[in-house]
């Protein structure tokens, strides 16, 4: 009998866990991604795209396609999508896993101070760039509209498809997608010299050279910190404890 899971997607380990279990025989993976990347990057096998409506929808669509199991290993900032995967196997029985990736250790050397939230981070910026200061941007093209209203200061914004408005009026926009290299973050944060750099603790490796490089400068970083895991949700940190997971759920 075929068993069937779904793995909402967006990130690297998602597609990890898509490579790791696609083509097992008895077992069928469809990845689910939220469609609002323009040329993502394409797990492994089968895939839809675009949200579900909400947790009824997702707990309808579970239902429709008789998943067995589901992997929620998108964004440790995915916070809808999570609390939906939450409802949905709550009222369908269906089995969830949450894989999320370690956040960032800080270490020694490092200058980072946390905010609670982006609102956070805005509000602690000014005092942290100071007057004219230039701010390097790496939370996401839709967080931009947060940081809008902060006119003295200067933002490199780096996303991978193009913000759109609102935001800081002064904002210089460069796209782009990770892995990125140290020599590369510091030859970016020279050019544009930068004084503070704000990131989310997204934990991962693909981005960790703007930490490194922020080190290597002598940067402060505002770090906006991760929303909590959810509770009695079943949580793995790697893509193989997820796979251990997954050959007792839909093996
Ligand atoms: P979110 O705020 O939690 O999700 C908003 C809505 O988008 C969800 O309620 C859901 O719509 C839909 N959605 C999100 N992820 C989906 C998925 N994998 N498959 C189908 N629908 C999905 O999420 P987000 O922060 O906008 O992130 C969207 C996607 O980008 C996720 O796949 C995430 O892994 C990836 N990503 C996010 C970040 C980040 O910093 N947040 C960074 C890198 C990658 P419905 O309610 O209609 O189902």
């Amino acid at each position: 009998m075929t068993r069937r899971l779904l793995i909402l997607g967006g990130t690297a380990e998602a597609r990890g866990l898509a490579e790791r279990l696609v083509g097992r025989p008895g077992l069928r993976v469809v990845s689910s991604l939220a469609g609002r990347v323009a040329d993502p990057r394409l797990p492994a096998g089968e895939v839809r795209e675009g949200g579900f409506g909400g947790p009824a929808g997702l707990a309808a669509w579970l239902r429709e396609h008789r998943i067995d199991a589901v992997v929620d290993a998108t964004h440790p900032f995915a916070r809808r999508m999570t609390a939906s995967a939450v409802a949905a196997s709550a009222e369908t029985g269906v089995p969830l896993l949450v894989l999320r990736r370690p956040g960032w250790r800080r270490r020694p050397d490092d200058d980072w101070r946390w905010a609670a939230t982006l609102e956070e981070a805005a509000a602690l910026l000014p005092g942290l760039a100071g007057d004219g200061g230039r701010v390097f941007l790496t939370t996401g093209r839709r967080s931009l509209a947060v940081f809008a209203g902060l006119d003295d200061l200067w933002f490199l914004a780096r996303s991978v498809d193009p913000p759109e408005p609102p935001m800081p009026r002064h904002t210089h926009v460069v796209l782009s997608r990770g892995p990125y290299t140290v020599p590369g973050e510091l030859a970016l944060m020279r050019e544009h010299r930068i004084d503070v750099l704000v990131t989310k603790d997204s934990g991962g490796e693909m981005t960790t050279a703007k930490l490194a490089a922020a080190r290597e400068l002598g940067l402060p970083v505002l770090v906006v910190r991760r929303p909590p895991a959810p509770d009695g949700v079943p949580l793995v940190d790697t893509v193989e404890a997820a796979v251990a997971w997954v050959g007792a759920h839909a093996g």
